[in-house]
């Protein structure tokens, strides 16, 4: 999987120290499945945290502090994700091994809703403060304009979109934080699907997407 987009330092570190919403860590784990290069910085973060745990008891902490730790890390020995630990289930290949936890079967066969036409999701089965769930969009269709109160993760399943960022195909998470106001539009011949999650609602910045807000939940 040729991978283009990955997650920021901020998220991973985060995620390493367990600070993520629910929905914000099954986006990044499923993306740390797909990608061996996220995955490294994953177990790299890790490493340093243990070792951090681990000294403690010093009382102040020296600015040469993080080198010395670095210097420590030889082999890195633990890590997040060990998909291939993990007793498989059947499932859809494209579904990465985190997620398959929460659906139950192939993505084409699942309760999808529709929001307007070529537009669905199936929402992840928790409650909280931001989204978590699939989006489904048809070719050529864009997601409504909008902006983030807080950070915002997606990662493509299925198809690609291109948003002002760039372009994004299976595997690669686009990792926003509020300062990024975009349009996505599907350029695949087939439907798009993304995993997302959002830490706060979006913020929709035309009257369409103001008027359906209180509809569609996000
Ligand atoms: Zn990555």
């Amino acid at each position: 999987m040729n991978i283009n987009h990955h997650l920021d330092d901020a998220t991973l570190m985060s995620y390493s120290a367990g600070s993520l919403s629910q929905g914000m860590a099954l986006v990044v784990a499923s993306h740390l499945a797909f990608c061996s290069a996220c995955r490294e910085r994953a177990e790299m973060n890790d490493a340093v945290g243990g070792v951090l745990l681990e000294s403690l008891d010093a009382e102040t902490i020296e600015d040469d502090m993080l080198a010395a730790i670095l210097a420590q890390i030889d082999e890195p020995e633990t890590s997040i994700i060990e998909p291939q630990q993990q007793t498989p289930r059947a499932c859809d290949p494209e579904i990465p091994m985190p997620l398959n936890e929460y659906v139950s079967g192939p993505l084409d066969e699942l309760q999808w809703k529709r929001i307007v036409p070529g537009v669905a999701y199936y929402d992840m089965p928790w409650q909280g403060r931001g989204v978590s769930r699939l989006l489904r969009i048809a070719p050529g269709k864009s997601m409504l304009t909008h902006t983030h109160n807080g950070n915002e993760l997606t990662l493509v399943l299925r198809g690609s979109f291109s948003d002002e960022v760039g372009r994004f195909c299976r595997g690669d998470i686009a990792d926003l934080d509020d300062q990024i106001e975009h349009q996505p539009l599907v350029d695949s011949d087939e439907d798009c699907i993304c995993l997302i999650a959002t830490d706060a609602p979006l913020r929709f910045t035309t009257l369409f997407g103001k008027l359906v807000q209180p509809m569609t939940g996000f």
